[in-house]
């Protein structure tokens, strides 16, 4: 289409490792942070890879206090389906609930922790 940039998303897809199947663990195959966490550069700014693609299929940026969960324990991971998001309690509790306070990525109709 004679863009000069691959799309961030094309690039996104490009560095997660599907193959495993639509319900198991989505490694991401870029840059890990010292965590080992997916590291995704959109736009001159390093994101986590999980959290981008969560913002990205919210359509909207997660509040600071907002944290992105893996259910999974596979930091790596980028399958939306491993996800939920907490607020900063649930993660120094490092979601030990595995989803107990889930906000359900999918299937439950996800809604914020606050309205600001
Ligand atoms: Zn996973």
């Amino acid at each position: 289409m004679g863009s000069r940039y691959a799309d961030a998303f094309t690039r996104f897809v490009a560095n997660v490792d599907i193959r495993a199947g639509w319900d198991s663990c989505w490694p991401w195959t870029g840059k890990l942070t010292e965590k080992g966490y997916g590291e995704f550069q959109v736009n001159g700014k390093k994101k986590r890879a999980h959290r981008w693609i969560v913002e990205r299929t919210l359509g909207y940026e997660l509040e600071r206090d907002e944290f992105v969960c893996h259910t999974c324990d596979n930091p790596s991971c980028c399958n939306p389906r491993h996800f939920f998001v907490g607020d900063a309690g649930d993660n120094n509790r490092d979601c030990v609930a595995k989803g107990r306070h889930s906000r359900g990525f999918y299937g439950n109709q996800y809604t914020r922790s606050r309205v600001s």
